[in-house]
């Protein structure tokens, strides 16, 4: 009895592009399909590892592939898991997966750019209809009896129906659209399947038919003959001997594992034996995931026990602020029944955890010692591996090493180069977090650094609020929030002299009436080249970080208003009354220094009337 069912909402909007797609890369959906039958054939090979009721499967993990010009067919067959009914409904009817998720919501309408994405997220299964009109999957899930087929031409509904099947596993038809008929054949096949599953751990049988030519002239007939051959090489990469891989074996197996056309800047082949024993393949793309600073992040590290997959569903294989890292942990020691809760708190894994992290570490240092080259890994990635400042605490020195600033006078310097360049008498290294680098360079407060010689660090990523504060110190030397008091002090500029706050102390308290609870005090300075300029304290920023830390918004403590004593406009509004205007013109003042500041101000009606106001009187 066959029935009919419709595909969930987001899966039609899938479908919808896909066959409407003019995606120039339609050969990926190959790779997907065959990726699939790899994964299906990792799920049996641990079920008769590890389950009883397996044991004693007579099983050869294997995946054929094959096509018919005439019929214009391509079957792709694998005697893995397989599915049942549920399992047809559940995996081929409704997403679940994550990817595709974020590649539905990052679809804009513009069908063109859409399609392009298609490459980038691989959108496993479903990219079949880029090329098929209808899709037959013939199925029967190991273990079980029955046998099911899913048929859809990918418009809206898709039909189960039982078939007979004898083996487990699935065989999966595509019937090719016209003007794609050019995937059933062999050379086609062939160049594909070696372009991107080459290092697929199953052999790839191919099926084609040769023909010979027998006789000369009148009497020559075709005789056909049924071969298969295996067209890729099925083996552990990462279980080869470095010496015995090229370049272009790294290359080819990290884009048919990662799905990424772009060839990896780095890798990181490391076999240990000893107390453990242990093989790793790490690789830096060249990009940025797009899921990087999503957290339904993809893990890009499977992890392998003695070559069987295990898990590439776990997140702390690596430390999260390496999320980038895309490869392989295979493990002699572990027990292949690893359950997920023992994954977590494993002695093994975490030894095998923490090496790692040194070891990228390290090749990330070596990265560093060509400019242009860690300017495009810092780029795509220096945000996220600042990250490990709070994280990573044993790493964190190292990690401040990696770490890449923009200051008052320079590009993407590195601490050790700043604490170089430091003049003799400078104590801490400085840092100005805002909102971006025009603003901060605006701020009042660097003037008093320049005029010592200082170089402070402006910092405008979201993350630097969060991490700064709490890093205390590179190399022994404190690291400071530029505008607390604590920092102002180590400057030991000039004192206001005892006279000058004489002069002055009736305009600090008007000041302080005036402005209440929006400051903390009103100060004097005779260091400022600007008016006035808005002045926090240490304590202050640790605080609204701690608060963040407990999930919760830090409220904005009022700061210290210091005045300029040197400055024109000051030394005249020393002598106004206080009245209207004089309020009106002390407003304006904070107001200038709070955009100076953040870039934004409360009140912004209030201010532009004062504005106006004084345009008019000058005009
Ligand atoms: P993904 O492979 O990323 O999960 P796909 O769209 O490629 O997403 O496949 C969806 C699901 O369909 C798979 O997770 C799997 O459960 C099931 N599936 C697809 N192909 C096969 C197959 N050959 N054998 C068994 N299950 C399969
Ligand atoms: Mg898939």
């Amino acid at each position: 009895m066959s029935k009919k069912h419709t595909f969930q909402t987001e899966i039609n909007q899938l479908l919808d592009l896909m066959i409407h797609s003019l995606y120039s890369n339609k050969e990926i959906f190959l790779r997907e399909l065959v990726s699939n039958a790899s994964d299906a054939l990792d799920k049996l090979k641990y079920l008769t590892l590890t389950e009883e009721k397996f044991k004693n499967l007579d099983f050869n993990p294997r995946i054929d592939i094959k096509f018919d010009e005439n019929k214009k067919t391509l079957s792709i067959i694998d005697n893995g898991i397989g599915m049942n009914e549920e399992d047809l409904i559940n995996h081929l009817g409704t997403i679940a997966k994550s990817g595709t998720k974020s590649f539905l919501s990052s679809l804009s309408g513009d069908k063109k750019k859409d399609s392009a994405l298609i490459g980038q997220f691989g959108v496993g299964f479903y990219s079949a209809f880029m090329v098929a009109e209808k899709i037959i999957v013939q199925t029967k899930k190991a273990g079980e009896d029955k046998a099911f087929a899913w048929i859809s031409d990918g418009k809206g509904e898709y039909e189960i129906t039982p078939c007979q099947k004898d083996s487990q596993g699935s065989e999966i038809t595509l019937y090719l659209k016209d003007e794609d008929k050019n995937f059933a054949s062999r050379w086609e096949i062939e160049n594909i399947i070696k372009k991107y599953s080459e290092h697929i751990q199953f052999p790839i049988y191919l099926h084609y038919t040769h023909i010979n030519y027998e006789g000369e002239g009148d009497k020559k007939t075709e005789k056909k003959e049924d071969k298969i051959e295996q067209i890729n090489n099925a083996k552990a990469i990462w279980k080869i001997a470095k010496n015995e891989l090229k370049e272009e074996d790294y290359k080819e197996f990290y884009k048919s594992f990662s799905h990424d056309n772009n060839d990896p800047i780095k890798w990181i082949h490391t076999k240990v034996e000893g107390n453990l024993e242990y093989t790793t393949l790490f690789f830096i793309p060249k990009n940025a995931p797009f899921d990087l600073y999503r957290v339904d992040y993809k893990s890009g590290i499977k992890l392998y026990v003695k070559r069987v997959f295990i898990t590439d569903d776990d997140k702390e294989l690596l430390p999260q602020y390496l999320r980038f890292i895309r490869g392989v942990i295979d493990s002699e020691d572990l027990p292949l029944n690893v359950s997920r809760e023992i994954l977590q708190q494993n002695k093994i894994l975490s030894t095998i955890k923490s090496a790692s992290t040194k070891k990228i570490l390290n090749e990330i240092e070596n990265l560093s010692k060509e400019e242009q080259q860690y300017k495009e890994f810092y780029t795509q990635f220096g945000k996220v591996l600042k990250e490990g400042l709070y994280s990573d605490f044993e790493n964190k020195e190292k990690i401040l090493e990696l770490l890449r600033f923009d200051t008052t006078d320079k590009e993407m310097l590195s601490l050790k180069l700043y604490k170089e360049n430091m003049p003799k008498d400078q104590k801490s290294i400085y840092y100005l977090i805002g909102e971006n680098k025009d603003l901060l360079k605006a701020s009042p407060i660097l003037e008093k650094y320049a005029q010592k010689g200082y170089e402070v660090l402006l910092l405008s990523d979201e993350i630097d609020s969060f991490v700064m504060p709490n890093v205390g110190e590179y190399d022994k030397i404190a690291i400071k929030d530029a505008s607390s008091k604590q920092a102002l002090e180590e400057l030991g500029l000039q004192e206001v002299d005892e006279k000058s706050k004489k002069d002055f102390e009736e305009l600090c308290k008007s000041i302080k009436e005036i402005l209440g609870e929006q400051i903390k005090e009103v100060t004097l300075s005779n260091t400022l080249q600007s008016p006035v300029a808005l002045v926090g304290e240490e304590e202050n920023a640790m605080m609204a970080n701690l608060m963040r830390q407990m999930g919760q918004n830090p409220i904005s403590m009022p700061k210290n208003l210091e005045l300029n004593i040197n400055h024109p406009i000051i030394q005249k509004i020393n002598t106004m009354k206080n009245n209207e205007e004089f309020k009106g013109l002390i407003f304006l003042l904070f107001d200038s220094a709070k955009i100076l500041e953040s870039g934004n101000i409360q009140n912004t009606k209030d201010f532009t009337h004062r504005i106006y106001t004084l345009i008019q009187k000058t005009l």
